[in-house]
């Protein structure tokens, strides 16, 4: 089983759009990933149909019983994250600062403090129109260790693609440098890069490709939307070489590209003549360099 990961260093390069139609057109042979937890939007393009939904939780947080507490003020005075607080005579958490170390709740001295686990999003299976299986995941606005359900998505990714027969697991990285996209990384056998020709995008292109050269990935990089600056194009293409990242393919800024995901479909979808052939060349390229022999 071969997993390849879509990443880009920054949000807005094209990375989900370019992996959503990839795995259009893998049909039933893929199993997707989406790994992008925090801003998931790959389903937008692809429209999975749920087959099904679990809760996930991860870490732990103090639940407070109010009939327990005497206000004595142990657990506020503990907290080294400014978390808990009596008010009006009970102790009241603030789920924002909690780290869910459960120091208050073991000098609690009448056990008013109990430690649960964290509800932190949805996970999901579903069925996509070419009747590959994709996982994806809803992380709950403000909850934490998405690079726990990162993780997750994954393992739920590959156990699926084994069950299928699926050869590639086809992820849709996190963007950044932090703990999910790491999470992402981990276990890739080939990386996408995603980037576009602005000095912010080649900026984090720089980063992310440090990240890499310290876990060892082999990559390659698509450049989207290669001639809306010629000069920065140059220079992301003078970045690779000198990195010796292979240059998958460059893609021209496309109005219709846009108007697909207005209509929430790939752009091989919405205009097929004008993008098979270009993504056919991109998705070729990607399967022959990320072989195990190359
Ligand atoms: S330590 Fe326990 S009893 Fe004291 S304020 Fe905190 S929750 Fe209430
Ligand atoms: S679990 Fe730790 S961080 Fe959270 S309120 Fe208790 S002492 Fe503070």
């Amino acid at each position: 089983m071969r997993e390849i990961v879509v990443i880009s260093g920054k949000g807005g390069t094209g990375k989900t759009t370019l992996t959503a139609t990839l795995a259009y057109m893998l049909g039933a042979s893929v199993t997707v990933a989406d790994c992008d937890v925090d801003a998931a939007d790959m389903h937008l393009l692809l429209q999975p149909q749920s087959t099904r939904e679990e809760r996930f939780y991860s870490g732990d947080e103090p639940e407070i019983d109010a009939s327990l507490c005497t206000g004595c003020g142990c657990c506020e005075e503990v907290c080294r994250f400014d978390a808990i607080h009596v008010v009006n005579g009970v102790a009241v958490l603030n789920p924002f600062l909690c780290e869910g170390c459960g120091y208050c709740a073991r000098v609690c001295p009448v056990e008013a403090i109990a430690m649960r686990p964290c509800y932190v999003g949805l996970l999901f299976e579903s069925q996509l129109s070419t009747e590959a299986t994709m996982i994806h995941a809803r992380l709950t606005p403000g909850g934490e260790n998405s690079g726990k359900l990162v993780a997750r998505v994954k393992k739920d990714a590959r156990a699926a693609a084994e069950r299928d027969g699926c050869d590639i697991v086809l992820v849709d990285g996190s963007p950044g440098i932090g703990c999910p996209v790491i999470s992402s990384l981990s276990g890739a056998d080939y990386v996408a890069l995603v980037t576009e020709p602005t000095q912010s995008a080649l900026h984090d292109l720089g980063r992310v490709v440090e990240l890499l050269e310290r876990f060892h990935l082999r990559a390659g990089c698509v450049l989207n939307k290669s001639d809306i600056h010629p000069a920065v194009a140059m220079r992301v293409r003078e970045f690779l070489a000198d990195k010796d990242i292979p240059l998958l393919a460059e893609i021209p800024y496309d109005e219709r590209v846009l108007e697909a995901i207005r209509l929430g479909k790939t752009p091989v979808e919405h205009a097929p003549q004008a993008f098979q052939p270009l993504f056919k060349n991109i998705l070729d390229t990607l399967l022959n360099e990320s072989k195990e022999d190359k």
